[in-house]
């Protein structure tokens, strides 16, 4: 795993690791689906998403689904907001205000008490406060990270060649790009 800065802010971290138990590790390079076992063993359940227990609502197959739709809802397709909106709707959010920090605030929460409500809620809450459009999937190695960059434009994780195994998402990208920056200079196409 990384270990570069890719957590997301405060609970949306919970999401990004949700959406991580679906990867291709460095070593395999063989996409690996974690939640089957998870699921099958509360105590790493517990260990991986303290907040939440799984409940009887969270069936595997409803986790899996969950899963593909808020992966292709951080990969910015516009069908992820379709996808986002039967979630909001079928894990019943509703809007609260809380006193909190001397002021009233609206937080979004679900009716269900569910490891996919809790999930789904965050994501919410985190739409609202701008923070999810910067919870991104690296379109190489399909890592989800969290885009701390100042002008939220981070394309790839943070993977680089340094390390055993390691990656290099971006560089052939980065290659194409340099040449035909070059290309121009030189007016060779
Ligand atoms: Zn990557």
């Amino acid at each position: 795993m990384p270990d570069h800065n890719q957590t997301a802010p405060g609970e949306l971290e919970a999401v990004r690791r949700f959406i991580n138990t679906w990867s291709i590790p460095n070593d395999t390079r063989k996409a690996t689906d974690a939640l089957p076992e998870l699921a099958r063993a509360p105590g790493r359940w517990n260990t991986e998403f303290p907040r939440q227990p799984r409940s009887r609502a969270d069936s595997l197959d409803r986790l899996q689904r969950l899963r593909a739709d808020l992966r292709s809802a951080c990969d910015g397709e516009p069908s992820g907001d379709e996808a986002l909106n039967k979630w909001f709707s079928s894990a019943a959010l509703g809007v609260k205000a809380r006193w909190e920090g001397g002021t009233t605030k609206l937080v979004v929460e679900s009716s269900e008490a569910s490891f996919v409500g809790y999930i789904v809620a965050v994501v919410a809450n985190a739409i609202a406060a701008g923070d999810w459009p910067r919870l991104k999937t690296c379109p190489d190695c399909q890592w989800a990270f969290y885009d701390h960059t100042r002008n939220g434009k981070k394309r790839w994780c943070g993977m680089t060649k340094g390390g055993p195994g390691g990656r290099a998402c971006g560089t052939i990208a980065k290659v194409t790009a340099y040449r035909a920056r070059e290309a121009m200079k030189t007016g060779v196409a």
